[in-house]
């Protein structure tokens, strides 16, 4: 059975199997500026766990909320000189397109926040009409004293929280920690909608409930984003939902996946360490995203530098050598036992380690101790190499990877007989010289019990040499 750990009970929760749509909603982007690699790593968590479930047999409607109208929109279209609607449409483009080079493809449908004015504004009616929320001249609020459960999810005390408020900008509110249902408009230029407290554009944290009432209801399974939402974004989402539900639970299973800093610290525009995914898939191959997501629990922090870049590049390059060695046995021969036990052993660690929260990591550990296992057995059959070819290349589908080997130029075909041949007579020197030869044009070599095996590295996006 599969179980994810629950952020908001702290244990990890079975996913029953049921046949209905299993209902998952995860936090968007606001739509005004690139995409970068931290977001990326949170939408290539869910989605590699989409299409895991998906493959499991799980029936997915999987949704993502687009904030379309926000004050930072508002203020960088300022900046930029252009209307809020045109910037949240051009960077919503931008972020489809990055999702979709990143081959996330998992989601059934992005809903902007834009969409679902009309349900918002009942939503509020009804939250008002309840004493959970109430109008100022300024906007409308959401009463937090009134949800008692308020804190539950971040595991906070409200008290505490209190006391870590600043100053107020609005007198009118009751309280620091209640939070905007509806702002209303103080420049006539703003982008806003007309709404019985005047007109006046959506708070952030109810667009979300919004978009769940209108095509899940007020009680669904999955909730995810990423850990810094959890507080005030998530809590507020609860709290809005169950007043207006008057049922518990808002969400079965709350999932948080874990920051990502590069080298060490968090991106800031003030660091200059804004990795874009525009600016990564300039160097490097989408997979390599993918994989360093792989290799990281989704709930643990993820440190990006140049090295782990790198170390991803390689670990899959040898991936491919192994799928290139693979294709190479020629000879035939019936399957030995220790080949068909090694893909037992290694199906049941990558399914147990799956299942069990969705440890990606150790499943792609059991990828390379299945590896060096079979490298131990010497030169494979014709039949092994093709059963153990076909046993991880549907494994790795299942979380968004396939292993191609790019072909090999005839040109560095010719260097590597020549290598062979010097080889043969013990020249060494001059074999380990047409080697680095090989390596400078950007293929690697690996000495395999069939002979050598080459693989492009085409993980890396250098500019073309001269071959
Ligand atoms: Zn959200």
């Amino acid at each position: 059975m599969f179980s994810l750990f629950d952020t908001f009970s702290g244990s990890l929760r079975p996913l029953p199997k049921t046949g209905k749509p299993v209902k998952l909603f995860v936090c968007g982007p606001t739509v005004y500026d690139d995409m970068h690699i931290g977001h990326a790593r949170t939408y290539l968590a869910f989605d590699i766990l989409v299409r895991l479930l998906r493959a499991r047999g799980y029936k997915i409607n999987y949704i993502q909320n687009v904030t379309d109208i926000d004050d930072k929109i508002i203020r960088r279209a300022r900046e930029l000189k252009t209307t809020p609607r045109r910037l949240a449409t051009d960077f919503l483009h931008r972020y489809l397109a990055d999702s979709r080079s990143l081959g996330i493809v998992s989601v059934n449908k992005y809903v902007k926040a834009t969409s679902v004015i009309p349900v918002i504004i009942n939503q509020i009616s009804r939250l008002v009409h309840r004493g959970f929320a109430y109008a100022t001249p300024r906007g409308v609020y959401f009463r937090v004293k009134k949800f008692k459960p308020y804190g539950r999810l971040s595991h906070q005390d409200i008290t505490t929280l209190r006391s870590g408020y600043r100053a107020e900008p609005d007198p009118g509110k009751e309280d620091v920690l209640d939070f905007a249902l509806w702002k209303k408009v103080t420049v006539p230029a703003e982008p806003s909608w007309p709404s019985p407290w005047g007109k006046g554009r959506p708070g952030w944290h109810i667009e979300d409930t919004a978009i769940a009432e209108k095509y899940f209801g007020l009680q669904y399974d999955l909730h995810g984003g990423a850990v810094d939402l959890k507080f005030p974004h998530h809590e507020a989402e609860i709290a809005q939902a169950e007043s207006l539900s008057g049922r518990q639970p808002f969400v079965k299973i709350w999932l948080h996946t874990g920051f990502l800093t590069v080298s060490g610290q968090k991106m800031s525009k003030s660091l200059h360490n804004f990795v874009t995914v525009a600016d990564f898939l300039k160097k490097y191959h989408p997979d390599v995203l993918r994989w360093l997501a792989l290799n990281r629990h989704y709930h643990s922090p993820l440190n990006y530098t140049s090295v782990s870049a790198s170390q991803s590049v390689n670990s899959l390059l040898s991936l491919k050598s192994f799928f290139a060695y693979l294709d190479s046995c020629r000879f035939v021969s019936p399957k030995r036992p220790a080949v068909t036990s090694a893909l037992e052993r290694f199906t049941r660690v990558w399914n147990e380690s799956l299942d069990s929260d969705f440890n990606t990591p150790e499943a792609i550990a059991a990828v390379f101790s299945l590896v060096r296992e079979i490298n131990t057995l010497g030169v494979l059959y014709r039949s092994e190499a093709a059963l153990i070819k076909k046993t991880l290349t549907s494994r790795l589908k299942e979380v968004g990877l396939s292993i191609h080997p790019s072909p090999v130029p005839d040109k560095v075909k010719e260097l590597i007989s020549k290598r062979e041949v010097l080889r043969a007579v013990r020249d060494f020197r001059r074999a380990d010289d047409l080697r680095d030869a090989i390596a400078a044009l950007g293929f690697r070599l690996d000495d395999t019990p069939s002979g050598p095996v080459v693989v492009r590295n085409d993980l890396e996006i250098t500019p073309l040499k001269k071959l």
